[in-house]
């Protein structure tokens, strides 16, 4: 399908991606396993094109393009690859443009396992990561030398929930001819518009609200035409691939992601409202509410917000305390991962190296799912108050 003018975010998620003319009608596409792809004659199997064709299981099935096809075009970019996660989306994006000698540039907010990448595969290879400041805008600028090859940003920041500025940051990434990487997980395809606002390359974990249902692991790398080929041959090079079933769950979710997340964010911002009435808080961060410091910024480059948000206690809790409050919660459950239809809580720990995080209470990261707004309040009510009983 091609991108049709005039038709809203709503429509693209229902439609992009489906042509049940070519399926007996039926309205999904159908889940392809493969691994071997034939062809009749030898001239077809030598004039093979993996950028457009099916050659191979691991090179994508019908039911991965159909997946690439619609996350692309919600997005507003031209081209999409989905891999095994949301993690390989970022280490397949970041090493299509460095090599040894590069230097790239990391928010000092990311995503903890974009760090890892970075200090124990990157590093090998010779490339060298410098983090920032995830406030420092267009000053950026200065920290970005010859051999730059990428600025990395994610907003809001992991745990934290910092709003870059990316319109400032790519501007000043592409003026010395650096590509702009982004983990657009939190605001997704519908809620950020990447290719809006200056990114080149947008990666994001699909197992969160993509996927939506907490049951496969799935990644998409979403770019422009003019970045795509490179990214395709270093997709190709590591051997990384979503399987079939995912990517049809991948595509299955995105059909509902509209009314899910409104869902999410009206529940998260009535929790976040409550919590900030509640005096073993002492902050919410959130960008969606409006006294937070991340929320001019968010209002201008974002559509809507997505459920999961971070919240600083009033003071330093032990882990017994922290332990009575959320072992006896009935509705959050403590888990990795978040963007499913349930309610979830961690204690967090940003690791810092470029800037410090030294918040004046136990942090926590609540990702606030689909069950009615006041049960959650309920259960967080009473965990709050064994937390100071
Ligand atoms: C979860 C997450 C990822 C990684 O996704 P996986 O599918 O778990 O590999 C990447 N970035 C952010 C911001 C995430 O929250």
């Amino acid at each position: 399908m091609t991108k049709k003018s005039g038709v809203r975010d709503e429509t693209l998620l229902a439609s992009g991606g489906r042509d049940p003319e070519s399926n007996h009608g039926i309205v999904n596409p159908p889940v392809y396993h493969a691994s071997t792809v034939t062809r009749p004659t030898l001239a077809e199997w030598q004039n093979r094109d993996y950028t457009k064709d099916v050659v191979y299981g691991r090179m994508g099935t019908p039911t991965q393009k159909a997946l690439e096809e619609a996350v692309a075009l919600v997005e507003g970019g031209d081209r999409a690859i989905a891999v095994s996660s949301g993690l390989a989306s970022i280490t397949i994006a970041l090493s299509a443009f460095v090599e040894q000698g590069d230097h790239l540039l990391v928010t000092d907010s990311a995503y903890f396992p974009t760090r890892n990448f970075c200090n124990n595969v990157l590093a090998k290879y010779g490339v060298e990561t410098t983090y920032y400041d995830p406030l420092i805008g267009g000053g950026i600028a200065d920290l970005i030398r010859d051999n730059t090859k990428v600025v990395f940003t994610e907003a809001p920041g992991s745990q934290t929930f910092e709003v870059q500025d990316i319109p400032a940051i790519a501007e000043a990434a592409h003026a010395r001819g650096a590509v702009v990487i982004n983990d657009n997980t939190w605001g997704t395809p519908l809620y950020f518009k990447s290719f809006e606002r200056g990114i080149d390359v947008s990666v994001h974990a699909a197992t969160k609200y993509i996927v939506g249902h907490s049951d496969a692991m799935l990644g998409v790398i979403v770019t422009t035409d003019a970045h795509y080929e490179r990214i395709l041959n270093n997709f190709r090079y590591w051997g990384q691939h979503a399987a079939p079933d995912d990517c049809y769950l991948g595509l299955r979710g995105l059909r509902t992601m509209s009314v899910r997340l409104k869902q999410h964010h009206e529940n998260a911002l009535v929790i976040a409202n409550w919590l900030k009435t509640r005096p073993e808080v002492s902050r919410v961060l959130y960008p969606a509410l409006p006294d937070d410091p991340g929320h001019t910024l968010w209002k201008r480059d974002f559509e809507g917000a997505c459920g999961l948000f971070g919240v600083v206690l009033d003071k330093h809790y032990d882990e017994d305390t922290l332990a009575k409050m959320l072992d006896g919660l009935e509705l959050f459950a403590m888990g990795a991962s978040w963007g499913g239809y349930e309610s979830l809580i961690l204690p967090g720990k940003p690791v810092r190296t470029a800037t410090s995080w030294n918040a004046e209470g136990t942090l926590l990261r609540l990702h606030v799912g689909l069950e009615h707004p006041d049960d959650l309040i309920a259960d967080l009510e009473a965990g709050l108050q064994r937390l100071v009983t």
